[in-house]
C-alpha cells in the first residue's frame, strides 16, 4: 500500500528546472531529481515529478526523459499536449478544432507577411499557439503588443494575448496550464489533494488553483511567491530538490 503523502508533482521548467536565460542545465541536481523519479516509480514511497510548460511538447518530451519520468503525462505548450511517456506519444486537447487552427494560421502569415521583416521572431515548435520576440523589448512591449492584440480582436481570433519579461505570447482563450492539469487529472485520476504544483511565473498561478500544495524556487515572481505553501530558499532545479526534501517530511 503507497504510503506517500502525494501522488504527483506538477513542476514548471524555465526557472524551476533551468535557467529562463538559456544557461546549461544543472545536470547534479537534475540527477538527483531522477533519483528521486527511480525510487518513486520503484517503491511509490514518494510523489513522481512530471513537467508543466509554455514550451513546445518537443522539449517537454526531453525534460520527462532527462528527470526520469516514464509514467505520468507531461503538460506541454501551455496545456495544448499532453505527452505519454509510457506510449511516447502527444495528445493535441481534442477542445481545440480546426477553427481554432485556423486562427492559429491566421496569426502565423500576420507575422510572416508584416512582423518578419521588421525583425520580430517567432518561437518554432508550436502548433496552437503563437510566441513572438524582438531584440528590443521596449518596441515589442509598446508597438508589437498593442498591434497583435487590436488585430486578434478585428479578426475575432480566440487568443489571450499576454506579455512576458521579453515575449509575447499569444494562447487559445480556452487553453491553459490549468486546463492541461484537468486532462491531467481525469487521466490519472489523482484528485488536487494528491497533487503538489511547482512554478515560478504568472502563468504558474494556473498550477497553483489545481493543487493541494504549491511551491516556489528562491527565484519566483513575488506573486507567484504570495499564493506558495512553500517557498525554498534556494533557486531553480536546487530549489525544486528543496522542495522535494520538504514535502517528504509533511
Ligand atoms: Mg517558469
Amino acid at each position: 500500500m503507497s504510503t506517500r503523502t502525494f501522488d504527483a508533482v506538477i513542476c514548471d521548467i524555465d526557472g524551476c528546472l533551468c535557467g529562463e536565460d538559456g544557461s546549461p542545465f544543472d545536470l547534479a541536481s537534475l540527477a538527483r531529481i531522477r533519483e528521486h523519479n527511480e525510487q518513486s516509480i520503484k517503491h511509490q514511497d514518494r510523489p513522481t515529478i512530471t513537467v508543466c510548460t509554455g514550451r513546445p511538447v518537443g522539449f517537454a518530451e526531453a525534460m520527462t526523459r532527462l528527470i526520469g519520468n516514464s509514467v505520468l503525462p507531461a503538460i506541454a505548450e501551455m496545456g495544448v499536449y499532453l505527452h505519454h511517456p509510457e506510449s511516447a506519444q502527444s495528445e493535441l486537447d481534442p477542445a481545440i478544432d480546426s477553427g481554432h487552427l485556423q486562427s492559429v494560421a491566421g496569426l502565423e502569415g500576420h507575422f510572416h507577411e508584416n512582423l518578419k521583416p521588421t525583425g520580430v521572431t517567432m518561437q518554432p515548435g508550436k502548433s496552437a499557439s503563437v510566441t513572438l520576440w524582438h531584440e528590443n523589448t521596449e518596441h515589442l512591449r509598446g508597438s508589437v503588443y498593442p498591434g497583435v492584440r487590436e488585430l486578434c480582436e478585428q479578426n475575432s481570433w480566440p487568443f489571450r494575448v499576454s506579455m512576458s519579461w521579453f515575449y509575447i505570447n499569444c494562447d487559445l482563450t480556452h487553453i491553459s496550464k490549468g486546463t492541461g492539469i484537468e486532462r491531467f487529472k481525469s487521466l490519472t485520476g489523482f484528485g488536487s489533494d494528491r497533487l503538489v504544483g511547482i512554478g515560478d511565473t504568472s502563468s504558474d498561478l494556473e498550477i497553483r488553483k489545481q493543487v493541494g500544495f504549491f511551491a516556489c524556487p528562491a527565484n519566483a515572481h513575488d506573486d507567484v511567491k504570495a499564493v506558495a505553501d512553500y517557498v525554498a530558499s534556494k533557486p531553480e532545479a536546487e530549489g525544486v530538490l528543496e522542495i522535494l526534501g520538504h514535502i517528504s517530511a509533511l
